[in-house]
């Protein structure tokens, strides 16, 4: 993955360069203006149009606060990424051409209002934000990865997904996530079922559909500060070693960026 991880580092310099990232505006200002306008009202079009519908494709985490360590000791960020890319790229050819890749700079906190900043000033019309999986730190073991003691844990695995009864489209947001989860299953993928057990401790969540794998998470903060329609998918588990592996392959991208694609057509469809 060395060379990967620098292509990724270049393409993403070359992103946070362009006009996505909301260059020159402090973090403190930043988070100022979203906490002051806390979602209320929302953009709701009368209905969807496929090339109009604005869906930003959030890329978690950031370079410099990359998330989790896969078994292999890439970080998350690189995961989400070439994912979030792989579905951007999906919904651009299937007509929804005002998708766009959001990727955001620096620290983890301020990078979330950042996010949810750029995504309510572009009037998005739906916020999906792209993540991958692993475990509280106590369920860790170690292994030895390319000569260096690595930590992993295969007990768990699959996809899950996420959104928040704060979020002023609350209703929405589930039916969406619900089809991504039915559209994953279909794939003959499985959901990461671990988030109802007390093993979970603090990560601990309600499960609102045990058939796709939909789960509440209302405290965070892009998926109840945005104004549109939001979703957090965690695709895969990358803690876990095969997961991983898997999560890597462009087969597996390409399931999930379809699963993601006809998701979002039969949403569209309903609108
Ligand atoms: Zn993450």
């Amino acid at each position: 993955m060395g060379q990967a991880r620098s292509i990724i580092a270049g393409l993403v310099a070359a992103i946070l360069l362009s006009s996505l990232a909301p260059a020159g505006r402090s973090e403190a200002a930043a988070a100022r203006k979203v906490a002051k306008t806390r979602p209320k009202q929302a953009q709701v079009p009368a209905k969807c149009e496929m090339p109009k519908f604005r869906i930003v494709i959030d890329v978690g985490h950031t370079p410099d606060s990359y998330g989790a360590l896969s078994a292999r000791n890439d970080p998350e960020f690189g995961f989400n990424f070439v994912l979030a890319r792989r579905i951007t790229a999906k919904l651009k050819s299937e007509g929804f051409a005002a998708t766009r890749l959001l990727v955001t700079d620096g620290k983890a906190r301020p990078s979330l209002f950042k996010r949810v900043s750029a995504a309510n000033d572009g009037r998005a019309d739906l916020f999906l934000s792209v993540h991958h999986d692993s475990v509280p730190d106590k369920l860790l073991d170690t292994w030895e990865f390319d000569g260096a003691k690595s930590n992993f844990s295969d007990r768990f695995s699959g996809h899950s997904l996420f959104v928040s009864q704060q979020n002023p489209h609350f209703t929405a947001s589930l039916m969406l996530a619900r089809m991504i989860g039915r559209q994953l299953k279909e794939q003959g993928l499985h959901y990461a079922n671990q988030y109802t057990l007390p093993v979970m401790g603090r990560y601990r969540r309600q499960l609102l559909d045990k058939d796709v794998g939909v789960y509440r998470y209302d405290g965070l903060v892009v998926l109840s500060r945005t104004r549109s329609a939001a979703v957090l998918l965690e695709a895969g588990s990358i803690i876990n070693r095969d997961e991983e592996m898997a999560m890597n392959s462009p087969e597996r991208q390409e399931a999930v960026a379809g699963a993601v694609a006809a998701a979002m057509r039969e949403f569209c469809e309903r609108r």
